[in-house]
């Protein structure tokens, strides 16, 4: 049962800091791995008498076995069962992980050596397990044996965004921290909610989420804290990407382009109209291109779609002189559509394809941005549903599964179609026909009609050649 509500996903879990190339192949898998070897460090210690001949499997089901090699989800799980973490461990030391283990074939948890041979404990899987339907595309399984006997077990599900579910018995449980119990004084699970409070009791977007994070037991301080350290990352992310060049790996021959984009734009290169200059599509391409190369990036709300919302924020950093308070205003303001859409929707490419990822970063791109103009919550609203309204129906089709083409350049045209989403949002008074929370509704139609080969499958599409 899925009880998660709109109010209860905070800004920082929206937000994290981890690797690429992707939120739900790389992040979620590694962050699931790495639980389940607390769960096995917790078991082995429960123990009176040792067992012995123990092994790990994992298991790895639907979009995760189709595309799970380009994505690197067996480097990511390997690094998880080390105990290593998206966030806090250095990029290089997660990738060894799995070299290492190729060689040594074990693991060890907590003083317990436990065999692992990444080549034939890690099986990539159907669309099916124990001839069952999945409960989500992206499902994985990890064992623990003793010789054939089964120990310990446990199913998760990677719903996008680095968040992972687990599932009993074939359900969903919402795998957050337990703070959704807590109530909050400004409760809201729909963006007409949402403005309501807004409008009635006169406090910003932003005052809303501050002071239910604060009832949550994250302070101003902490919360501001947290979100300056995910700006400084984003940031440090763009400047890579713009003085690196080269070709990606995956086997594709991806040639980096960021670089030289950008230096063509330093060149005084002309723009074709007036404002469109090169800059947020180059910002974009830098970051995912961080991303593709297995890099250090943050979800926004996706992997696959975190160059958007730093495109979008850096440019008006520039033309605006914006302050840090106003970009982690702007965070907090795209936040609250992530969560919307991750509630309503979805933010996964294996589950309602590519409108649930670049479509969502473009609407929290467009929303963030309008608050941090001085946008009303009305314009906020407005600015989001446009960036949803024109990626509805957009596939996710990767090459070889890597998250390089479309994905790239993908991130740029939704970067200039939300700063076109603010223009407009801004200039008029925020009314509008179709609302965010039925464009969301749409959403997830749509994903639900989509065929699942152009849902991060790489079976249709332009994955096709
Ligand atoms: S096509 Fe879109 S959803 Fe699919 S991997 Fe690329 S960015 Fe993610």
């Amino acid at each position: 049962m899925n009880s998660m509500r709109a109010d209860h996903i905070s800004p920082l879990e929206i937000f994290k800091i981890g690797i690429g190339p992707s939120s739900s192949h790389t992040v979620g898998p590694m962050l699931a791995a790495r639980q389940f070897r607390g769960a096995v460090v917790s078991y082995t210690n429960m123990q009176k008498q040792a067992e012995t001949s123990l092994h790990v499997t994992v298991e790895l089901f639907g979009s995760l076995s189709a595309t799970g090699h380009g994505h690197s989800t067996d480097g990511a799980v390997c690094a998880g069962l080390i105990g290593l973490h998206p966030q806090e461990s250095g990029v290089e030391q997660i990738w060894q992980a799995m070299p290492n283990l190729q060689t040594e074939k074990k693991i060890d948890f907590d003083g317990v050596s436990i065999a692992f041979d990444p080549e034939k404990d890690l099986k990539w899987q159907g669309w099916t397990i124990d001839e069952k339907v999945l409960p989500h595309p992206n499902t994985i399984r990890f064992s623990l044996f003793s010789g054939d006997k089964l120990l310990l077990t446990e199913v998760v599900a990677s719903v996008g965004g680095g968040f992972v579910n687990q599932i009993v018995d074939g359900q969903t449980i919402w795998g957050s921290s337990g703070k959704e119990t807590v109530a909050v004084p400004h409760p809201y699970n729909t963006a007409a909610e949402f403005i309501n409070i807004c409008e009635a009791t006169g406090l910003t977007p932003v005052q809303v989420v501050v002071r239910n994070e604060a009832a949550r037991g994250l302070s101003e301080t902490d919360l501001r804290k947290g979100l300056l350290r995910i700006w400084k990352t984003i940031e440090e992310c763009i400047d890579r990407g713009l003085v690196t060049d080269g070709i990606l790996p995956g086997g594709l021959n991806v040639k980096r382009r960021a670089k030289s984009l950008y230096e063509q734009h330093k060149k005084g290169t002309k723009p074709v109209w007036s404002q469109g200059d090169l800059r947020p599509s180059v910002y974009a391409m830098a970051v995912n291109e961080e991303n593709a190369a297995g890099g250090r990036v943050v979800t926004a709300p996706t992997n696959g779609s975190s160059g958007l919302i730093p495109a979008v924020f850096r440019t008006l950093k520039e033309d605006h002189n914006l302050t840090e308070d106003n970009l982690v205003d702007g965070l907090i303001a795209a936040s609250v559509i992530g969560a919307l859409v991750k509630v309503h929707a979805s933010i996964s490419g294996a589950e309602v394809g590519c409108q649930g990822e670049v479509g969502t970063s473009c609407a929290m791109a467009a929303g963030g941005a309008t608050v941090m103009l001085g946008g009303t919550p009305r314009q906020m609203e407005q600015a989001a549903e446009i960036g949803i309204e024109h990626h509805l129906g957009m596939t996710c089709d990767p090459i070889k599964g890597l998250v390089q083409v479309p994905c790239i350049e993908r991130n740029a045209m939704g970067a200039v179609k939300a700063l076109n989403a603010v223009s407009l949002s801004l200039a008029s008074d925020g009314s509008h026909l179709v609302s965010l929370d039925r464009v969301l509704e749409v959403m997830k139609q749509t994903g639900l009609d989509m065929h699942q080969k152009y849902k991060e499958t790489a079976t249709g599409g332009l994955a096709l050649g």
